[in-house]
């Protein structure tokens, strides 16, 4: 490690399924973005979802990541183990009444028409609920939040009329990913945060809870997704195959060159390790730059083994 750095990234899965080429690319922009400022890259299990978890899947990731040549720093953080920290947070905001319950049943809120970003919860608890089971929403303002995304520009949004006042803690007692997300990235000090533009339309959350909450707000760098030939985006939802474990070369090299860096001829007979050198070395994120999508390869969807076996 470079001590002369401060950067700090992370690649931050949650154990639904195994990586799949949409996730490689996101682990790989991040680890190139990482290792090219000589910084520190660390790897944050968000297992705060226990209904949306698969058995073993961690295993999988972490096995994947190994295979594929991925170095992180430190041990593997597991975000479910900040729990206490993060309900304390929720208690702060309430405590400082920028947080409130809201009964509001998913029922309730049928007919709430749905805006770009989403529904956009009306307020209807912000002046109290008597009802026993609740969420806690952070209360939110319309001022105008802007933020330059290294990748994608110049982003703004109101997020009382453009998102809503939002969950941080769930109805059935779960920690909402947009609050331990923010707090964890402070915590480990993250100075820019890699990952897919699914989350550019999230981020002005996170930065408003930084802005309460005082914490620093890393750079952002959102990567375009990955698509399939129908234009959808690979997820486990889409069907993407989990990674090949047996043979990494051939998808680690369809991931650099969907993110647009050069793959020489002679780089399909390196190690993974000769790769990952050529790739830091070469890494030119700016051919990224304003990009939303990206195509892959067929053959990169069409993996004959899922790692589940
Ligand atoms: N855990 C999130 C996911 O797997 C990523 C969160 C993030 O990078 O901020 O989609």
């Amino acid at each position: 490690m470079n001590t002369t750095t401060s950067y700090v990234g992370r690649f931050a899965p949650s154990p639904t399924g195994p990586l799949h080429f949409g996730s490689l690319l996101a682990a790989a922009a991040s680890y190139l973005q990482a290792r090219s400022n000589a910084g520190r890259w660390l790897v944050r299990i968000e297992d705060i979802d226990p209904p949306r978890a698969q058995a073993g899947a961690t295993a999988l990731i972490l096995k994947a990541l190994e295979i594929y040549g991925f170095e992180w720093d430190g041990e593997v953080t597991y975000q479910s183990a900040n729990r206490d920290r993060h309900l304390a947070v929720v208690e702060e905001l309430i405590h400082r009444k920028l947080a409130y319950r809201c009964g509001c049943s998913r029922r309730d809120l049928a007919e709430v028409p749905a805006g770009p970003l989403g529904k956009v919860y009306p307020g209807n608890c912000r002046d109290g609920t008597d009802a026993r089971e609740y969420a806690i929403r952070v209360l939110t303002d319309n001022r105008q939040l802007d933020f330059v995304d290294v990748l994608q520009g110049r982003q703004a949004q109101r997020l009382e009329s453009e998102s809503g006042d939002f969950v941080i803690l769930r109805r059935d007692g779960l920690i909402a990913y947009n609050l331990a997300v923010v707090i964890d990235d402070a915590d480990q000090g993250i100075s820019e945060v890699v990952r897919g533009i699914d989350l550019l339309d999230s981020t002005p959350r996170h930065i408003y809870l930084q802005q309460l909450l005082n914490f620093d707000t890393p750079d952002y760098f959102h990567i375009p997704v990955a698509e399939n030939r129908l234009g959808q985006k690979l997820s486990k939802l889409t069907g993407a195959p989990g990674l090949p474990l047996a043979e990494p070369r051939p998808q680690l090299l369809a991931a650099l060159r969907s993110l647009g860096q050069a793959t020489p001829a002679e780089l399909a007979n390196s190690s993974i390790a000769d790769i990952w050198r050529f790739a830091i070395s070469q890494w030119n994120p700016q051919v990224l730059a304003g990009l939303r999508s990206l195509p892959c390869d067929a053959d990169t969807l069409a993996a004959p083994e899922n790692g589940l076996s």
